[in-house]
């Protein structure tokens, strides 16, 4: 184990550290919870943080940084965690990362900073994001100021996409100086943090509350701006006179599973059932009438067994569906979904058909669902992405009824811009082609980064390219090399 550097806020020994429990997040309970869309995390008390705290072993070596793909200094913040002094935590952790409070709910820990966490191979890990979201949401409450760091350089630069990606780079650009103006196509601003992530994980106004922080520091916001047909991205740089531009527009086109009865009504790509529920507002039903959510009664099932899939079948559930499933063709291992996530999903009734793929959904005869029709399956080979191959086992097809049917087997990318940018490179798949250190692309002037590169993945995946972004652009404009 690595030795403790001095001097420590810490009054405790490196046993005593392991000694103290891990602090558990109070929540909503799951009762309760299924009739309503307010959070179900409901934060760490001040008490409960510093107790948390107190568990870091403050290692030499901090694994912890090394996983965070934004680059997080956790051992410094938590460490002022430790010493009382909150608003430091706070602003410690905003040097590398400009929305502590949706990373500090919806990021994937365990697969970052947590996994790496060396308590965990004793005992729990630190619960990192839950300090991260502590401080964050405690920073708001004190109402800590933002100001930009440097002086303006009289450079503007372009944002396409107001995600976790763009955000990010926005951030970092506005405190070198730049001028920043965020382009978005819908008319929130956020990405998939507003229209796919649902409120009972992630607050409208916690989202509101961060850009209303960016707007302080200077980022100006435009919406309703669909580049590539509003505006090019050439007619930006020639007649509005950007210096640089940074897409990012992320892999919001719904794919489909290409199996008959797809066309029926009743069946949703899971894009659309969240952008209803999440802009359209179903979540304050009924205070909005959005009727094709009101789903009183009914069964529904999810396909897929990512975040989507869960996002989109827990809110059925608060939407009133009686019987809701997951319906995964793997097993629980392999869903790349959020372990807290499958944890919620299940103390909420959810139930779960691991091992189970639809191959046709069933007509009621009048152009509604009235069914799936299953096969069972089992695991083979490792397949390209290192989990097990499903394959069908013959003769084993069932029916599940069902009046609802969401599918949430992935996304892919809009093809918009780059089909109206000469010169700009994408792969086979149709995202763009971006140098993995510096986000350039094959225009002069333009970098990509987040899932319109990667294709879909995750926030802070996004938010770590926007970085690489932000400060490949920043190199960009002081030296004008390209
Ligand atoms: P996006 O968030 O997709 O943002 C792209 C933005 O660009 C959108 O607002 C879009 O409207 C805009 N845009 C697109 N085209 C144009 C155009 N031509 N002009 C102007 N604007 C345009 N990840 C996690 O880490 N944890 C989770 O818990 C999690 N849950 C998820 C739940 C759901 C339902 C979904 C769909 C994804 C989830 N993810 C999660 C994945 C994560 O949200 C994405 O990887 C991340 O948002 C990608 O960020 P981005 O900035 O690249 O793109």
């Amino acid at each position: 184990m690595s030795s403790v550097k001095e001097p420590s806020a810490n009054p405790l020994t490196l046993k005593e550290r392991m000694k103290v429990p891990h602090q558990h997040m109070p929540e909503q309970p799951a009762e309760l919870r299924v009739m309503n869309f307010t959070e179900v995390n409901l934060g760490y008390s001040t008490e409960l943080a510093r107790q948390e705290a107190l568990r870091c072993l403050e290692c030499a070596k901090a694994t912890c940084v090394d996983h965070c793909p934004v680059g997080v200094k956790v051992k410094e913040f938590v460490q002022l965690i430790v010493a009382g002094d909150f608003l430091g935590a706070a602003a410690k952790i905003r040097e590398d990362n400009v929305l502590p409070a949706i990373t500090g709910r919806v990021c994937p820990q365990e697969d970052h900073c947590e996994g790496a966490c060396l308590l965990h191979k004793k005992v729990e890990s630190l619960g990192i994001g839950y300090l991260e979201r502590f401080v964050a949401d405690y920073e708001q409450r004190m109402g800590a100021p933002m100001a930009p760091d440097a002086p303006a350089t009289g450079k503007k630069v372009a944002i396409v996409g107001s995600g976790p990606a763009g955000l990010s780079a926005a951030g970092d650009l506005v405190q070198k100086g730049h001028k920043v103006h965020v382009f978005e196509a819908l008319h929130e601003i956020g990405g998939v943090l507003v229209y796919g992530i649902p409120e009972f994980r992630l607050p409208k106004q916690v989202i509101r509350e961060q850009i209303d922080k960016m707007r302080e520091m200077g980022v100006e916001f435009e919406t309703n701006v669909v580049v590539g047909k509003t505006v090019t991205i050439d007619e930006l740089f020639e007649e509005e006179g950007y210096d640089a531009m940074f897409i990012a527009t992320g892999a919001g086109l719904p794919v489909f599973l290409n199996v008959p009865g797809e066309h029926l009504n009743g069946v949703y790509s899971a894009n659309e059932f969240l952008t209803r529920i999440n802009l359209m507002h179903a979540y304050e039903f009924p205070r909005y009438d959005e009727p094709m959510v009101d789903l009183r009664g009914r069964h529904v099932a999810v396909i897929g067994g990512g975040n989507t899939a869960l996002d989109a079948i827990r809110s059925a559930r608060r939407l009133g569906a009686e019987k809701a499933y997951v319906i995964y063709r793997r097993s629980e291992t392999e869903m790349p979904a959020r372990i807290e996530e499958v944890k919620h999903a299940k103390q909420e009734g959810i139930e779960f058909r691991m091992l189970t793929n639809p191959v046709e959904f069933l007509d009621d005869g009048r152009g509604w669902l009235k069914g799936a029709r299953c096969v069972r399956m089992e695991l083979g080979e490792p397949d390209a992405s290192g989990r097990r191959r499903p394959m069908a086992i013959e003769g084993s097809e069932f029916e599940i009824p069902l009046h609802v049917a969401i599918i949430a087997t992935g996304t892919s990318a809009n093809p918009l811009i780059q089909s109206t940018t000469p010169g700009l490179k994408t792969n086979k798949r149709g995202y763009i082609e971006a140098n993995e250190e510096s986000q350039r692309t094959s225009r002069k002037g333009v970098f990509a980064g987040g899932d319109i590169v990667t294709g879909a993945a995750t926030v802070i995946l996004a938010m770590g390219a926007g970085r690489r972004a932000a400060k490949s652009i920043h190199e960009y404009l002081s030296t004008g090399e390209w």
